[in-house]
């Protein structure tokens, strides 16, 4: 178990700015997930973090010790890859004894350590077999297990369900859970995907183009996102985004019109806009109700249901408003929602994002 901290780093490629003075500090015994689109530097992050990426500046302190420039090998970490790195002329056993073997460790001491870890990832029974005869869940438990055998102050783990199928992703999800359970051990865990962030992480850091653009925990960044590119990023299905525009403004509420329903007038909370701005509301698709009544209060949208997902306990209804683009509309109504049924939806205002021309949040906590 160890902290770690990130400060003032920067790295540049030639001429490309990634990071520009980024800071970070990671608890000890924490699983924090950086979570953002492909190109957006998270591997880059870790790969600093394991000394496999050198720093164009900062500083990096792994248990209080500054390991900026230590060979990975110096800095109690261990990494687990996408591709899991195996070596194929090896056995199970091998393979996760290599480090060991090659760290020139007592034979009864990686034994120990082999088994440990065999039990911990249940692989008991494969450790004669090569990976060629093990399944994708069974090669990725090897690297794991290769690098619990280290014994690592942090664990460090880059993509490493992204080549499983979506079963098999959610078994191994639960699988790392619980290893960081048993073992109470630092891990940073980089992924594209936000169900494995929202899922695994104590707190995730959202990384946009070298930038954090937030950090905190899961149903944080899904319930006040700090700005438009995380309302947007977590959350599946994705949140819904209307366009509107200021008409008024007193003290730290405005009156908007929401672009496309023109009788629309809607007060809601948000500072920091002017009149004119053009404005995004977010609106999670179970923050949507279908009104029966008349005249409800809140935003008020009329369409009809262009299709459904019906999930069996839920359905997804997709809504054309006349929109930039359909509305999914989360409902247990599944009797109504047929193809072409007219729907009006409201929404409380209070359940709305509002995200300035900037994209940037000016409405308060949910
Ligand atoms: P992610 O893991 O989020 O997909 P990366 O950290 O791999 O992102 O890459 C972040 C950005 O840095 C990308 O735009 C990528 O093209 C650039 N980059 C990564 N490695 C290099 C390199 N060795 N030389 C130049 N640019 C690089
Ligand atoms: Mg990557």
């Amino acid at each position: 178990m160890a902290q770690v901290s990130l400060a003032n780093i920067k790295k540049h490629y030639g001429s490309v700015e990634l990071f520009d003075d980024l800071h970070l500090d990671i608890a000890s015994g924490e699983f924090v997930v950086f979570v953002g689109p492909s190109g957006s530097g998270k591997s880059t992050l870790l790969r600093m973090i394991a000394g496999l990426e050198a720093v164009t500046d900062g500083v990096i302190e792994i248990d209080g010790k500054d390991v900026t420039y230590d060979e990975p090998s110096d800095r109690g970490i261990a990494m687990v890859f996408q591709n899991y790195a195996l070596y194929p002329h090896m056995n199970v056993y091998g393979n996760i004894a290599f480090n060991l073997r090659l760290a020139k460790m007592p034979k009864d001491k990686v034994h120990e350590r082999v088994m440990d870890a065999a039990r911990i990832l249940r692989l008991e029974e494969l450790l004669e077999r090569s990976p060629a005869q093990l399944s994708g869940g069974q090669r990725q438990r090897v690297a794991i297990g290769r690098a619990i055998v280290r014994k690592p102050k942090v664990f460090l783990f880059d993509e490493p369900l992204s080549n499983l199928d979506a079963s098999l992703r959610t078994q191994m999800r639960l699988e790392i859970e619980t290893l960081h359970r048993e073992l109470g051990a630092t891990m940073i865990y980089v992924t594209h995907d936000q169900t494995e962030a929202m899922t695994l992480a104590d707190r995730i850091v959202a990384l946009d183009y070298g930038e954090i653009q937030q950090l905190g925990e899961p149903d944080e960044l899904y319930s006040t996102p700090n700005n438009a590119f995380v309302a947007g990023f977590i959350g599946s299905p994705k949140i819904n985004f209307l366009q509107a525009s200021v008409v008024e403004v007193t003290g730290h509420s405005v009156v908007v019109s929401v672009t496309g329903t023109p009788n629309e007038r809607v007060v809601l909370r948000a500072s920091g806009l002017h009149v004119g701005e053009k404005i995004q509301l977010g609106i999670r698709p179970e923050e949507f109700q279908l009104a029966t009544g008349s005249s409800p209060a809140g935003v008020l949208i009329k369409g009809h249901v262009q299709t459904a997902d019906r999930l069996g306990n839920i359905t997804y209804a997709y809504i054309d408003a006349a929109l930039d683009s359909l509305l999914t509309v989360q409902t247990f109504a599944h009797r109504k929602i047929k193809t072409g049924t007219e729907v009006i939806l409201t929404v409380p205002p209070v359940r709305i994002d509002v995200f300035n021309s900037k994209g940037i949040r000016c409405s308060p906590a949910k």
